[in-house]
């Protein structure tokens, strides 16, 4: 009996993973014209390290966690998303003992949540992030929505809103819970059983309801706003003001809270502007007491993430299923007997050792449906080996893009390639102007 992929999980496969690498290549790129350094860290970690950081009354601590119970005893779980871990590795490793603060790390990634499967949500999934540590600035917060924002840019998916709200210092947060509380409580009796419990723990969490009886009520609770500490404010209002000098236009949504428990301050999220069928492609914000509450030292940091899924959802959609990141070979060999095929070996042998990327043929095959193999490979040339070119020392080598056809001596492979490559990319350049 065949074994089914578990499910919520999917396979990325040839053409889908090359534009996966694609987009995490574009991610790493701009990651590091920020000025940040990769991290890697463990996706199993003991299972308290979520329940302080992402939160007991998150969705994803009480609802989604792959928790597990190790051959030790120890309880463990796969990692609901990365933050959690890369602060832990601050700590373990010692990486705040610096000068040079800020901290600044990106990651990419699979993250795992036991959620109901749908469009846009896995139970693994991937996603690139940042962290920034160390840096009271509100330039900080503006460098990393700027940051996600140039990834969205990178990509051509440029119809995109940035949501942004403030969930204010602690003086702000506890008394706007306080004044959510009391407005919950009035409406709390035909509010979903997930909110009853909400009101209990953190009525702000009931911002995030999507349950669509729920938002009717929640349009009319106190905003956040309103609460704002001066200090909250002026923040928030710098980052506003410099986004837009910086080009970037921000909504204001004060029902933004977020599905984690760790963020304070400045909070945003990336939408798509015409419809919103998968949600939200990424989001961050400021985290004041995260690094402490992992037993670090008191430095708060700003971060974001982005599925790369659902990237590749929302490439594919504002790309047509133009194929951008296609990475075909450069040649494919095509021989039609014992022979030739032979030869090609050795020859592709040779232009491999050279960096070229080389396919070809062991069984034989028509030269029709060669080139149709060629073709579906994305080959930029196919290179012909019959009887003549061999008799003659020579190969024929047929662009697949312009059609035009040449002969080259098979001795002067190496240096005529070079500057046929090159004349192809060019063409390629042209014609995507
Ligand atoms: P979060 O860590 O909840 O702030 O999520 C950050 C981003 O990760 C979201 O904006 C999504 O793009 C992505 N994401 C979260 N959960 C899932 C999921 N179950 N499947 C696919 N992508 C997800």
């Amino acid at each position: 009996m065949a074994i089914n992929p578990v499910k919520g999980t999917h396979d990325i496969i040839a053409d889908e993973a090359n534009t996966y690498s694609g987009i995490e290549y574009d991610c790493r790129i701009l990651a590091e014209l920020f000025g940040y350094s990769e991290i890697r860290t463990p996706i199993i970690e003991h299972t308290p390290l979520f329940l302080r950081s992402v939160g007991e009354s998150s969705d994803i601590v009480t609802k989604e966690m792959y928790t597990f119970d190790d051959k030790g005893g120890r309880s463990l779980t796969l990692r609901p998303e990365m933050t959690a871990g890369v602060m832990r590795s601050v700590v373990s490793n010692k990486l705040y003992a610096t000068n040079d603060l800020p901290l600044k790390y990106f990651y990419i990634g699979p993250c795992f949540r036991y959620e109901r499967p749908q469009a846009g949500r896995y139970r693994q999934f991937h996603q690139f992030g940042v962290e920034a540590i160390g840096s009271t600035s509100y330039l900080q917060d503006v460098e990393v929505i700027t940051l996600g924002k140039r990834v969205l840019d990178s990509l051509g998916i440029d119809k995109v809103k940035v949501l942004i709200n403030s969930l204010g210092d602690e003086e702000s947060r506890e008394n706007y819970r306080a004044a959510l509380k009391e407005y919950f409580s009035k409406h709390i009796d035909c509010m979903c059983e997930d909110c009853k419990r909400r009101l209990e723990v953190n009525p702000l969490r009931i911002l995030d309801c999507k349950v669509p009886e729920d938002r009717k009520i929640i349009e009319g609770a106190p905003k956040i706003h309103d609460y704002l500490s001066d200090v909250a404010r002026g923040h928030f209002d710098n980052v506003v003001d410099m986004l837009k000098k910086v080009g970037i236009d921000v909504e204001i949504d004060d029902t933004l809270v977020r599905g984690l428990d760790y963020y304070t301050g400045i909070v945003f999220e990336y939408h798509m502007n015409d419809s919103d069928d998968v949600g939200a492609i990424g989001g961050g914000g400021h985290y004041k007491n995260l690094l402490k509450e992992v037993g670090g030292p008191d430095l708060e940091g700003v971060g974001l993430s982005f599925g790369i899924e659902r990237l590749y959802y929302v490439y594919n959609k504002v790309n047509a299923g133009e194929e951008m990141f296609v990475n075909g070979p450069d040649f494919y060999l095509m021989g039609m007997d014992a022979h030739a095929i032979e030869l090609n070996f050795t020859l592709a042998n040779i232009l491999r050792m050279n960096g070229y990327a080389v396919e070809m043929n062991y069984e034989n095959k028509s030269f029709k449906s060669l080139f149709k193999i060629a073709e579906h490979k994305h080959s930029k040339f196919a290179i012909i080996v019959g009887e003549d070119e061999i008799r003659n020392g020579t190969l024929t080598v047929k662009n697949l893009n312009t059609q035009e056809q040449t002969t080259v001596k098979t001795d002067d492979m190496l240096l005529v390639f070079k500057s046929m490559l090159e004349d192809y990319m060019r063409d390629l350049r042209k014609e995507a102007k």
